[in-house]
């Protein structure tokens, strides 16, 4: 009896490993791959956002960012649903890109890639600052985004972990 008791708590153990795993790995139903940072992001990017993480007393998340390329602009506009000037989105630990060689092209690949992992590690931030924070930390000072996040950063003192942290919501 006893042991047929354990055998069941070790298969309800069993089922509830696998669901989490199942839970893990759903992000990566879209056939993406999923990469450290130090492996495969360029190393401009990686000391740039080094330098956010430290001046926005940061870590990088817990949970890990999954990076999904498009094949084709039909295939981007599919899944995301966004216009082409749109170079990328993030959202739930998932970026989603137009495909790499156009970013290439257009020469935004290095920027958009930054944008979308600032998203990644600000993941707690209110998202109403998010984009503002972002372009204000990249220079998009002209964005309307910017003005929303100044006015509330000045009552910070310009002091980005004090904003960052009363504004984090996880
Ligand atoms: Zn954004």
């Amino acid at each position: 009896m006893e042991s047929s008791r354990k055998s069941q708590r070790l298969f309800t153990i069993c089922i509830l490993k696998i669901l989490f795993l199942l839970v893990i790995l759903t992000p990566t139903q879209l056939k993406s791959e999923e990469y450290m940072l130090k492996e495969y992001i360029p190393i401009g990017v990686t000391l740039q956002l080094y330098n956010f993480l430290q001046e926005a007393s940061l870590t990088l998340p817990p949970t890990p960012v999954t990076i999904y390329y498009t094949k084709s602009l039909t295939e981007f506009h599919y899944l995301t649903d966004m216009p082409y000037n749109i170079g990328g989105i993030y959202e739930n630990f998932q970026i989603i890109f137009q495909p790499r060689e156009i970013l290439v092209k257009k020469k935004i690949f290095e920027k958009v890639l930054l944008h979308e992992l600032l998203h990644w590690v600000l993941y707690g931030l209110s998202e109403k600052y998010q984009e503002g924070l972002i372009y204000w930390y990249m220079g998009y000072y002209e964005k309307k985004e910017v003005d929303i996040f100044l006015n509330k950063f000045a009552d910070f003192n310009y002091e980005l972990p004090l904003f960052i942290s009363y504004y984090w919501e996880k």
